[in-house]
């Protein structure tokens, strides 16, 4: 059986909530996939990359909508090296400044410092009302990663 995580990061890939909001969003969370075989939240010390697992397709310039898969690989490692402490770059299509996290992956995925996971929520999706919840808790807006291993 593959695995399923749902993940949701703040779209401010270095914000990290206070333990409190951290613990408010927890709870939000485990109320709303009480099915889930493990509720948990991860704070790095660095910004890492969020996956959205074998559902990786392409990833392209939001600006021009070029496939730079190859070129994002290079941009990857590299910002890897410096454990992504800068995620601006200049699109080698048609020269946008925008942000690693910024592109447009096929699916969602993302870049943070804080997490939430849900493993096998035993959900499709998670009500407007449960994102809006945990976004208040965190004071952020959050994105939601769905990752299928
Ligand atoms: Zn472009």
């Amino acid at each position: 059986m593959a695995d399923t995580f749902l993940r949701i990061i703040p779209t401010e890939p270095n914000c990290v909530p206070s333990v409190l909001s951290r613990e408010r969003a927890l709870n939000v969370l485990r109320r709303a996939v009480p099915m889930a075989e493990d509720v948990s939240a991860h704070v790095s010390g660095g910004v890492r990359f969020v996956d959205c697992g074998a559902d990786f397709e392409s990833v392209r310039c939001p600006a021009c909508g070029a496939d730079i898969g190859e070129w994002w690989a290079e941009a990857m490692e590299i910002g890897h090296a410096q454990q992504f402490r800068d995620l601006r770059i200049t699109t080698p299509c048609c020269g946008l400044h925008t942000s690693l996290n910024d592109l447009a992956y096929s699916w969602p995925a993302g870049f943070a410092r804080y997490s939430l996971e849900a493993l096998n929520p035993g959900v499709e999706n998670l009500p407007d009302s449960v994102v809006d919840r945990i976004s208040r808790a965190i004071g952020q807006s959050v994105r939601i990663i769905w990752a299928h291993y």
